[in-house]
């Protein structure tokens, strides 16, 4: 199964995403993700992209389309759920041409709503283990210990780009630049709108149920 989450920032697609990837046996390819991990390898790639990522600003297009048609082309052959990734038409179609050369095609687009009056206490409430990627809520999702991952990894720490200010700059990217990847997307591929302005799990039940339906 190939699959895309799409949604605006503090949706829910990490969260949402660990938990489908589990469930379906899928690789979980992250460009936030993957650009923080090259960020903290100091590479070339993650020094290009600090100042964008700092700012709320999107990252080049020319970039952001190699990066993961990298990771896609190292993704096994179960199939994976691209989180983040594209953000923008010209990604949308730079991923289209790199699967039509392989001769391939993404299965269905989840689509997460939710209102905009949700997002800044989420994002600015969000922790996350450096280490595992694992995302939590200090009121919405807490860890068993405060402050510390449940899987035993250390501390968590709060993003830079999860302040009230680069937050909102953030929402404006997104209504600017990537809100218009899912009309991209009709009449393309499936699209599974879920109801994200709900409790975690319940956002869960309802993408499992359309993901069954779309198994079948
Ligand atoms: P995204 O990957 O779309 O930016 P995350 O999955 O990181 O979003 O979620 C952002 C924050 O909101 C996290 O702290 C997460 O625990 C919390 N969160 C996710 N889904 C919900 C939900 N349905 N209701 C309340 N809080 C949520
Ligand atoms: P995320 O973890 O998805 O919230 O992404 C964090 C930041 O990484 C974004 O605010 C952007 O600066 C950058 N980024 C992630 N994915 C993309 C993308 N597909 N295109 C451009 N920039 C991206």
């Amino acid at each position: 199964m190939k699959l895309i989450l799409l949604g605006p920032p503090g949706a829910g697609k990490g969260t949402q995403c660990k938990r489908v990837v589990d469930r379906y046996n899928l690789a979980h390819l992250s460009s936030g993700d993957i650009l923080r991990a090259e960020r903290a390898a100091g590479s070339e790639l993650g020094r290009k992209a600090q100042s964008y990522m700092d700012s709320g600003g999107l990252v080049p297009d020319d970039l952001i389309i190699d990066m993961m048609i990298a990771a896609i082309k190292k993704a096994p052959a179960n199939g994976y759920v691209l989180d983040g990734f594209p953000r923008t038409v010209v990604q949308a179609e730079g991923l289209d041409k790199a699967l039509t050369a392989a001769g391939e095609k993404i299965d269905a687009i989840v689509e997460l709503k939710v209102p905009d009056s949700a997002i800044l206490s989420r994002m600015t409430g969000r922790r996350s283990c450096p280490v595992c990627g694992q995302v939590y809520h200090v009121v919405n999702l807490k860890p068993k210990v405060d402050g510390q991952c449940d899987k035993g990894c250390g501390a968590l720490v709060q993003r830079k780009d999860d302040t009230p200010d680069v937050v909102d700059h953030r929402l404006k990217t997104y209504h600017e630049q990537t809100a218009a990847v899912v009309g991209y997307y009709e009449n393309k591929y499936p699209i599974l709108p879920i109801n994200a302005d709900q409790e975690i799990d319940r956002v869960t039940a309802d993408m499992f149920k359309g993901l069954d339906d779309l198994a079948r």
